[in-house]
């Protein structure tokens, strides 16, 4: 049977005969509904297609980021990092072919799949069979696990450690399990997916509950962020749209909570 993918989010769901009647993903108030109606693929049509093909760049010494072009779905940028032990595969994106299987077997393959959030589960379950890899995902999000691969870790509290190098952190905010991973590679590097979400000039970040549809976060939620954030240790910081900030990365997302809860508090201007 078919593992029908929704096209507007990414999201594969389990194999079924028939299409899923809905998007969960999509019809949450996080998403959104494609406005020309819900429509599906499978990994196997957009293979055929000759359409897509994933574009990978060596982005620093030990960094990678995996892009989808043309632009499938979300669009999001998913990021490889070659680990001393474990190599890291950070968020995924939906597409996978042969090229991109024999890049990541060349890099010494993929030991473990982290997820920021349920925007980015896409066909994890199809990535983590191919690489022989666990995908670990916070328990609080495991309601959006709509097709459970075997290889699925749920963790939980607020990190878990994957490596020497690699660890997780639950920030929230997003989603009840949104997490970003911290690598320890010479230097700190957060990558945060959507929870920390990078600014058009790059020197600022923000923080939403959904990013299509506008909707802020509490000012509790992001001072419990900022708290949680300035705990770690980290220079640069990658977001799952190819957007760094770097340098004083951390200096700049504190900076960023500080300026958002004054606006929330009607402090940062009198429009
Ligand atoms: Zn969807
Ligand atoms: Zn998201």
């Amino acid at each position: 049977m078919p593992a029908f993918i929704c096209i507007t989010c990414g999201t594969q769901y389990a194999p079924s005969a028939q299409p899923p009647a809905h998007c969960r993903i999509c019809e949450e108030e996080r998403q959104y509904v494609n406005i020309d109606g819900q429509q599906w693929a499978t990994l196997d049509e957009l293979r055929e297609s000759g359409r897509y093909s994933n574009r990978i760049e060596q982005i620093s010494e030990r960094i990678y980021s995996i892009t989808t072009a043309p632009k499938f779905a979300i669009g999001q940028t998913a990021y490889f990092i070659k680990g001393q032990k474990v190599n890291l595969l950070w968020d995924a994106v939906t597409f996978l072919d042969e090229e991109t299987s024999r890049f990541f077997e060349q890099q010494g393959g993929i030991d473990a799949i982290a997820l920021s959030h349920p925007h980015y589960y896409c066909a994890v379950a199809e990535w983590s069979e191919e690489f022989k890899a666990d995908v670990y995902i916070h328990e609080a999000d495991a309601e959006w696990i709509v097709n459970p691969g075997s290889r699925f870790e749920l963790w939980s509290g607020k990190s878990l450690q994957l490596s020497e190098e690699f660890t997780l952190h639950q920030l929230g905010g997003h989603f009840a399990g949104a997490a970003i991973a911290h690598a320890d590679i010479g230097k700190g590097i957060v990558f945060s997916g959507d929870v920390i979400q990078v600014a058009s000039d790059r020197n600022w970040t923000s923080f939403m509950y959904s990013y299509p549809n506008m909707i802020p976060l509490p000012i509790p939620v992001i001072k419990r962020m900022k708290q949680d954030i300035s705990r770690l240790v980290f220079d640069e910081l990658y977001n799952a749209f190819d957007r760094k900030v770097a340098p004083d990365a951390k200096e700049k997302v504190l900076k960023s909570a500080d300026r958002y809860i004054q606006a929330l508090n009607g402090e940062l201007f009198d429009t």
